[in-house]
């Protein structure tokens, strides 16, 4: 199956002014993972832990300080977003806040048909307003006419939602990045637009990187799940076997604490205490150390290597090696 997207430690470093030296917030620090055609790659972490950092980086809104993307067998590493023409097809992102990403003083019609005519889809306006309606249409947002001339405050969360992803799938993008697509909206509307995705998934094969702090979300949505703490990865699996089979500490905690996945499980928690260790020039030793029950002399000092523990499920743990 192709790779259509290869990351090799992928670093995002902000430097900040500390008095008498140079220091750095390491947002995402020596990130690998790929994505298959086809395929849904969650990235699953508290808030804070770099994952919307990491989509932000892939998607060319910021530029890295190391590492390599390969996007579509192409080095697109070092190369800013303006720069890259075929670029902003194939690749679409979808925020948090739909409201964020419509100009408020644009009917939806103008928002879903300048991307298209820009990229030249569609043979004329006619043509270009009969591909949104008929998509419209398939995506249950009915009638279409309804909606066309609205503005974005005229239209609910779900619905801004739904067509903010029928903007972007109207490009037929290889991949899509969708950063917390849900968690504004009401739970009601969730799985509307979550199966909305899906069904897109289906239909164009778009690869998704589906960022999410929500692991049940994160379960129903995914085929492999890459879990990220403090800018680092921790673990990294097919959904399945992350969630029966967890081996990082911190991957178990989210798991025990999620009562959806496991309500059985309340005997098994185990409780994590302290703070999420500062991104700010971390220590040394693995990111987790100063939260984790199991915690043990190396792990202070030496940052676990990622370990294969069966195949295509990999953790970095020192309990591991
Ligand atoms: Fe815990 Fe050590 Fe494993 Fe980190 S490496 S998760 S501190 S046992």
């Amino acid at each position: 199956m192709t790779q259509i997207l290869e990351v090799k430690k992928l670093k995002k470093y902000y430097p900040i002014k500390k008095i008498g030296r140079r220091s750095y917030v390491k947002a995402v620090d020596n990130i690998s993972f790929s994505v298959r055609r086809g395929k849904i790659l969650g990235i699953l972490g508290e808030s804070g832990c770099g994952k919307s950092t990491l989509g932000r980086v892939i998607t060319r809104l910021e530029m890295e300080n190391g590492g390599d993307i390969f996007f579509l067998g192409n080095n697109i590493s070092g190369i800013n977003y303006r720069k890259i023409k075929d670029f902003r097809q194939k690749m679409q992102v979808i925020f948090q806040n739909p409201y964020d990403s419509f100009d408020p003083r644009r009917a939806i019609i103008k928002s879903l048909e300048i991307p298209m005519k820009l990229l030249n889809i569609g043979q004329n306006r006619r043509n270009r307003i009969e591909i949104i309606m008929d998509a419209m249409e398939r995506a249950k947002l009915t009638p279409a006419y309804d909606y066309l001339e609205r503005y974005p405050h005229e239209l609910s969360g779900g619905q801004l939602q739904r067509i903010s992803m029928l903007r972007s799938m109207l490009l037929k993008p290889n991949f899509l990045v969708a950063d917390e697509c849900v968690s504004m909206l009401d739970v009601s509307v969730r799985a509307e637009v979550l199966n909305m995705l899906l069904q897109f998934r289906s239909e164009l094969e778009t690869s998704i990187l589906f960022i999410t702090h929500d692991i049940s979300v994160a379960k129903y949505m995914c085929d492999r799940i890459m879990v990220i703490y403090a800018g680092k990865v921790m673990e990294i699996a097919d959904a399945k076997e992350l969630i029966s089979n967890p081996m990082h500490p911190y991957t178990k905690a989210l798991i025990s604490y999620s009562p959806i996945i496991s309500p059985q499980r309340e005997k098994d928690r185990f409780t994590i205490t302290g703070e999420v260790v500062t991104p700010i020039d971390p220590p040394a030793g693995c990111r987790f150390a100063s939260r984790c029950p199991f915690a043990k002399e190396i792990c202070y000092t030496e940052d676990p290597e990622m370990t294969e523990i069966s195949p295509g499920h990999f953790a970095a743990c020192h309990l591991i090696d």
